[in-house]
């Protein structure tokens, strides 16, 4: 898989997704939305791409993101020749598959300008976009504008609190996952981003600090300290990141070369030793998957007496109509039988899968 977000999760939600595929019913696992968050620039574009593990995104060294994302990712079956097939779609021009993801980027822009103008104005006007393929899980993750300060182009006087009271609409549902982003050349402990996470999220249950552009910090300074959550506790923590420069962009680097670079940069740096765990964008990938696993473990209960309660009601519709819904009913049950066993594996591996977390 080349998405660092699919490597652990997919084969578990794809079991429970076969299960459900078999019941014929929308009761699927709901994942959690993820939402960046951040100062303007921080680099929220950059990671989720990073994480997504495709170029898709405006990203930029001035106002690129104008208008809220929502990314939604759809796993595909891959080709019966073992070749995968990705592409994109979007709700404004339907029925049209983007294969050429940089043909996405063009179409988010434009978009972007059609119903935000050429003048770096911002609208909480979503645009939709699905993106198809076997090597991402089903997840829902929403870029946003950065928090700016400065009135700049047709942005009106009170465009701060516009944007944070855009911001606040997604990140204050109780579901949503918080990447509070800040550049590590900034200073944290003035960070838009955990300052309003802080107001959406005040225990810091559902947020993650990402401390981006580790690389371009003052000579003689690092992020160990910050890292370690010694300036700004987190409960979740943080992962310091290296993402793509605006001169990589330029080159038209790709992801691929640029998590071997990150990788590089923090083995070269004996400073960050001993502090792989919350270094790079494999890490955060790990971590959000963790929590994802934590949190399909907590609604596997509910899944179960939702579906115990449509045998029920299976059952008592045979009765009434006799042979008809016999193989309906015969279904629900193996399907609770296999989700009842299913559940119990899920349980001893996730607390496996914990064990081993906690020695690493
Ligand atoms: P956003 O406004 O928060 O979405 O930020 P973008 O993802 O658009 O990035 C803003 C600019 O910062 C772009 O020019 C990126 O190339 C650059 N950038 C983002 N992350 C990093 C990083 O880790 N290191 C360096 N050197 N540049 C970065
Ligand atoms: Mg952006």
């Amino acid at each position: 898989s080349n998405s660092p977000l699919g490597n652990s999760v997919i084969p578990i939600v794809n079991k429970l997704q076969d299960i459900f595929a078999q019941l014929g019913s929308q009761s699927t696992i709901e994942l959690p939305q993820v939402a960046v968050v951040g100062s303007q620039s921080s680099g929220k574009s950059s990671v989720l791409e990073a994480l997504v593990g495709r170029d898709f995104l405006p990203r930029g060294s001035e106002i690129c993101t104008r208008r809220p994302l929502v990314l939604q990712l759809l796993q595909t079956k891959r080709n019966a020749d073992g070749t995968d097939e990705e592409y994109g779609e979007f709700l404004h021009v339907p029925g049209k598959r983007f294969y050429d993801f940089s043909d996405i980027r063009r179409e988010i822009q434009a978009e972007t300008e059609r119903e935000a103008g050429g003048n770096k104005g911002v609208t909480d006007k979503q645009i939709r976009l699905k993106i198809f393929s076997p090597n991402v899980l089903d997840i829902t993750l929403v870029d946003l504008p950065g928090i700016t300060k400065v009135p700049v182009g047709d942005q009106p006087s009170d465009i701060e609190a516009r944007i944070r009271t855009m911001i606040m609409s997604y990140i204050k549902i109780p579901s949503c996952l918080i990447l509070a982003v800040t550049a590590a050349n900034s200073d944290l402990a003035n960070s838009d981003a955990l300052q309003i996470a802080g107001n959406a999220d005040p225990d810091g249950l559902r947020t993650i600090g990402v401390v981006t552009k580790l690389d371009i910090m003052d000579r003689g300074t690092d992020a160990r300290n910050l890292l370690l959550g010694k300036v700004i506790p987190l409960r979740l923590g943080y992962i310091g990141v290296v993402n793509r420069s605006q001169e990589d962009i330029m080159l038209n680097r790709s992801i691929k070369d640029a998590l071997i670079a990150e990788e590089k940069f923090f083995r070269s740096r004996p400073v960050y030793n001993g502090l792989a765990d919350r270094c790079g964008i494999p890490q955060l990938a790990k971590k959000l998957n963790q929590i994802l696993v934590q949190h399909i473990k907590a609604v596997l209960p509910g899944l179960k007496s939702r579906i115990s309660s449509a045998l029920v009601s299976v059952a008592k519709e045979h009765a009434s109509y006799g042979e008809i819904t016999e193989s309906k009913a015969g279904q629900g049950a193996l399907l609770l039988n296999i989700l009842s066993k299913y559940s119990e594996a899920f349980s001893t591996m996730v607390e496996g899968k914990n064990e081993e977390m906690s020695t690493t």
